[in-house]
């Protein structure tokens, strides 16, 4: 989260709510005036009831009150349930539209997150993106469930109680305000703080996320390199980290509900001196200052929730920031492309012409330059960290070189549209991706395949004999990762899969030590069979591999320091050579 660090709260809460409105909540507007109608109404029975006390005092419990006494305790009972209607139906409603609004936001940011390049999932690792979709696309909930239903609701009560107030004595009510001003400069303070420290706070949770995906992902190795104490104390640490800044943000949240408790007590003392003296000396009667105090005291609810508002806010506008942020970044700019390839779904011709390609200051490519003709096998060849996987990331646009040329039949790649560019390779890689689905689905990824071509595709690349020798058969789970195939069938499941793309381009990246020599073999004769017909570039560590090949290109710092076929290259002696001798010792 290297980027995420650096950011400063400068998205202003009119902004943030502008596009949260204009992006989710305004598809609601409908519901939501219904839901705020409700509201309305829920909100003023407290008016109401305050109101009704004035005639309970002064007509009701006075000699001759009887007829009075049942209408008002009918309409206080009929107040209550209204209020139990109405509280369940906005209820519902704020709800539903809670939930909608935040899940169209998740699958929006998704949607959006999958289009941002291979740099910018670099530096956000994928339990803090988690975290991000998951987690802070709440706040747009907790906007809903506090900031909305406080305007709706308790805003409305307190208007209804505050013009009951003043109807009945103006002088009372300037007194029950006496404390308010005393509120505005800490709530100011406080919302600033706040806002600092949720930013802060998401930011850790963020990073507890990822720590907890890579200690899963990496159990093997936790376990074996018996990291379990280490994991665990710094997942301990962020977690205190965690419990502190959420005990200091719930800590001076409250303390402006706490502020409105001392104000109101003020207020009390004020209206209790002034009215109290005025009701002795026969001034008013007994049921306007029930009235009064009543509709005071049931202030006190909507008015400290009111007061907790302003955080609430807080919280919600720092996760909304972090969301609209990543909104707001783009994939790296590619130029506008429009280009077609002149054999469109014919195996094309592979060229790049002097591609300089670095990661910050660190130069990985250096003019690399070199021909894969059309059809035919090539393999890469070279020691470890000479850049030949980077040869693949560049051809399928996964990263910019930062100059030269990469074409495929002449046409400069950056002319292609993406999902042309991408449709033209099948790529196999060496931790062979495979999902947490059937072996079936992960052959097929969704696409509609007759049942002829995939047992073509399964058999071309081996699949068939273990499947065969599993009780579910293709509806075996494959497990997280894969993990319940061995190394060499998540190959094989991967070239079929490739297979069944039926790509002009194959891109294997072939796997090492992982295969027993039994595996190593049918991989091989499936990468063959995968070969024919197409433009086939493969990172080469198999002496069979590389002996087919047509062309081996020897890669050496970032630059072909070698190429011919495998005799012609033998003659040379050299990297390739050693290589080689290499390979025959082991
Ligand atoms: P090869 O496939 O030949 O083993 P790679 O193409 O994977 O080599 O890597 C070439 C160089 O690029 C290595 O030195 C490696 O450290 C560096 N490299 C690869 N990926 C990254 C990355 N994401 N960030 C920084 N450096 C990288």
């Amino acid at each position: 989260m290297s980027t995420a660090k650096h950011e400063t709260p400068n998205y202003r809460s009119s902004r943030l709510f502008g596009r949260l409105w204009a992006g989710y909540l305004r598809h609601y507007k409908a519901l939501m005036a219904l839901a705020f109608a409700v509201m309305v109404v829920e909100g003023s029975t407290l008016g109401a009831l305050s109101y009704l006390l004035k005639p309970l005092f002064d007509k009701v419990f006075t000699p001759g009150g009887e007829d009075a006494l049942i209408w008002v305790g009918f309409a206080i009972l009929g107040l209550f349930v209204l209020r139990a209607i109405t509280s369940i139906t906005s209820k519902t409603l704020l709800t539903t539209i809670a939930q909608r609004s935040s899940s169209a936001m998740q699958v929006d940011l998704l949607r959006h997150i999958l289009t941002l390049d291979a740099g910018f999932f670099q530096t956000n690792p994928p339990g803090a993106l988690i975290e991000r979709v998951q987690g802070d696309t709440l706040a747009v909930q907790a906007v809903w469930a506090n900031v909305i239903t406080g305007v709706g609701r308790d805003a409305i009560s307190l208007i209804g109680l505050f013009a009951v107030a003043l109807s009945i004595d103006p002088g009372w009510t300037l007194a029950a305000l006496i404390g308010a001003p005393l509120l505005i400069a800490p709530a100011l303070v406080i919302q600033r703080y706040i806002r600092r420290k949720t930013a802060a706070m998401r930011n850790d949770a963020g990073s507890r996320a990822t720590r907890l995906d890579e200690v899963f992902h990496g159990i093997q190795a936790v376990k074996l390199n018996r990291m379990e104490d280490y994991q665990t104390s710094r997942f301990q640490e962020i977690v205190n980290r965690l419990v502190r800044a959420e005990i200091k943000i719930v800590l001076s949240r409250s303390t402006i509900p706490a502020l409105v408790d001392v104000v109101t007590g003020l207020g009390f003392f004020a209206v209790l001196m002034l009215g109290g003296s005025q009701i002795i000396e026969g001034e008013r009667s007994i049921g306007d200052f029930m009235a009064f105090f009543s509709a005071m005291a049931l202030t006190f609810q909507p008015l400290r929730r009111m007061g907790d508002m302003a955080g609430f806010w807080q919280t919600a506008a720092a996760s909304l920031e972090r969301l609209f942020r990543l909104f707001d970044t783009q994939p790296a700019a590619r130029p506008a492309a429009t280009g077609t390839l002149p054999r469109a779904g014919d195996a094309p011709e592979i060229a790049l012409d002097a591609v300089n390609f670095s990661y910050g200051d660190q130069t990985i490519l250096h003019g690399l330059s070199f021909t894969a003709p059309a059809g035919k096998l090539t393999a890469l060849v070279g020691p470890s960290g000479a850049g030949k996987s980077t040869v693949f990331n560049l051809l399928t646009a996964m990263a910019q070189p930062q100059s030269g040329r990469i074409t495929l039949d002449g046409v400069d790649i950056n002319t292609l549209p993406l999902p042309l560019l991408r449709g033209q390779f099948a790529v196999v890689t060496q931790d062979a991706a495979l999902f947490d689905e059937t072996i079936r689905d992960n052959v097929i990824l969704g696409q509609a395949v007759g049942d002829d071509r995939l047992q073509d595709a399964l058999r071309a690349a081996h699949v068939t004999e273990f499947v065969n020798a599993i009780p579910l058969g293709l509806d075996a789970p494959a497990g997280p990762r894969g993990s319940a195939l061995s190394g060499g069938q998540r190959q094989r499941v991967a070239i079929a899969r490739a297979l069944l793309r039926d790509a002009p381009v194959l891109l294997l990246d072939e796997a090492t030590s992982a295969l027993d020599a039994q595996s190593e073999a049918l991989v091989a004769e499936a990468i063959a069979t995968a070969a024919t017909g197409r433009t086939t570039l493969v990172i080469a560590h198999r002496l069979a591999t590389i002996r087919e090949a047509d062309l081996i290109l020897v890669m050496d710092q970032g630059r072909v320091v070698d190429q011919g076929t495998h005799e012609e290259l033998l003659a040379h002696s050299g990297l390739y050579a050693d290589l080689c001798k290499l390979q025959f010792q082991s």
